[in-house]
């Protein structure tokens, strides 16, 4: 399982304590290849302007860059039309432009919102806070002890009073994938819509919005090998169309007079100001980037790494993995804990050996709480890992497992 991308990635090149580099936090953020940062120093060199305002060469250049990667993010998650793209700050602020848009006009007194115990913050609090202004109810799709969502619970959840229904495609604590075909089948049934969290899934699956049936789809740029500042919204047009601004400013207009103003039609409608034009660009060259590797290669070799990985870390005496146990249910978001070690010391100890990983509740208290645990490490996969990774990182479980027990490494 070694790979031919790693080395496309500067930044592991580099020895940490003393200890090749095994960098395992991709779920919190991705590396970035060189043809990424390049492709971002570049257009800083010879490109850089504002977009859509000059006509000037340099801002047609860095306008006709910025809408290509757009077109080039419609390709990528197959949207119908490159209108449908928002660019966002990231994953949480397309979810709190959802909320305040759409949401804020659908919801009333008396409605209800359905979403998972599994969800990142950024999918829970927004739906949470809205509820609470509108008098509306918040329900909580469970999960069985396998990690997977209760199918048979969201059918009866999701009924006629349900507007929304608000999940993640992959879990960034069980590493599950979601099926959100038959989520979203359910909640048009009941003419609700649905609102993705694509946050752990672009970088790691083909991803097909229309096939999925998504209403509306979220995520950030720099889990999927672009830089930090820049996320998408993907939404369907007819929605985008009757939504209202989320912020208001610059560029989203179409007439502002002395009381009145009107509104540009979507996308600009929604990007209000100064965007990030070169976390836009960087975006499409990750793009580029990730179809010259090929997503379905990226999910193939992923899949391979949890194969090995899985078994061997839930065989390990002492160590809890939550989650399924089965490599096929299971994406390369690995969660567990050592007995007796607290997490964060788990991962202090695994970065002596060169392993980054992450501890904490992952933003996902309410998982954490049905999970009954205050937190986990986790451990997460891209496909730029490589079997040494793996052996890196059980290795480093195993020393840290023995310096609690005695004291030495
Ligand atoms: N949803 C999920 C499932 C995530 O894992 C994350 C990032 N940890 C987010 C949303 C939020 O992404 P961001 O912090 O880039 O806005």
């Amino acid at each position: 399982m070694s790979n031919p991308w790693r080395d496309d990635f500067p930044i592991l090149k580099q020895r940490v304590n003393d200890e090749r580099l095994a960098y395992l936090d991709n779920a919190a953020t991705s590396q970035k290849p060189q043809a990424v940062i390049d492709t971002v120093t570049h257009f800083y060199e010879h490109d850089n302007a504002n977009v859509h305002r000059g006509v000037h060469t340099l801002a047609e250049r860095s306008t006709s860059r910025y809408e290509e990667a757009r077109r080039k993010v419609q390709q990528f998650i197959h949207a119908q039309r490159s209108d449908e793209i928002i660019f966002t700050k990231g994953c949480t602020d397309s979810l709190n432009l959802v909320t305040s848009t759409y949401g804020n006009q659908v919801i009333h007194a008396g409605d209800e919102i359905v979403i998972t115990i599994m969800e990142h913050h950024s999918n829970l609090i927004p739906w949470q806070q809205l509820a609470k202004q509108k008098g509306a109810k918040l329900k909580y799709i469970d999960i069985d002890e396998n990690g997977q969502l209760k199918m048979d619970q969201a059918a009866r959840l999701i009924t006629d009073r349900t507007k929304i229904v608000a999940v993640t495609h992959i879990s960034n604590v069980l590493g599950t994938v979601n099926p959100i075909q038959q989520l979203a089948a359910i909640a048009h049934q009941h003419h609700a819509v649905i609102v993705v969290d694509g946050a752990q899934a672009v970088a790691h699956l083909p991803v097909n919005v229309q096939e999925l049936g998504a209403d509306f789809y979220a995520f950030s740029g720099h889990k999927m090998l672009s830089p930090t500042g820049i996320g998408v919204l993907y939404g369907r047009h007819n929605l985008l169309a009757k939504m209202t601004p989320y912020q208001y400013g610059g560029e989203m207009i179409a007439e502002v007079h002395q009381q009145e103003s009107t509104w540009a039609e979507p996308p600009f409608r929604f990007e209000a100001g100064t965007q990030n034009i070169a976390g836009a660009i960087g975006l499409g060259a990750a793009i580029d980037y990730l179809n010259q590797v090929g997503m379905d290669k990226i999910q193939h070799h992923e899949q391979e790494m949890v194969k090995d990985l899985l078994p061997r870390i839930v065989k390990m005496p002492g160590v809890t993995v939550y989650g399924p146990h089965d490599a096929d249910k299971h994406t390369g978001v690995i969660a567990f804990n050592i007995d007796g070690i607290h997490p964060h010391d788990v991962a202090t100890a695994l970065d002596m050996d060169g392993v980054a990983v992450r501890a904490g509740h992952h933003c996902a208290q309410p998982l954490m709480e049905r999970l009954g645990v205050p937190a986990t490490v986790r451990a997460s996969l891209a496909f730029y890992n490589d079997q040494q990774d793996i052996d890196q990182l059980l290795a480093a479980i195993q020393d840290t497992k023995e310096f609690f027990k005695h004291g030495t490494r």
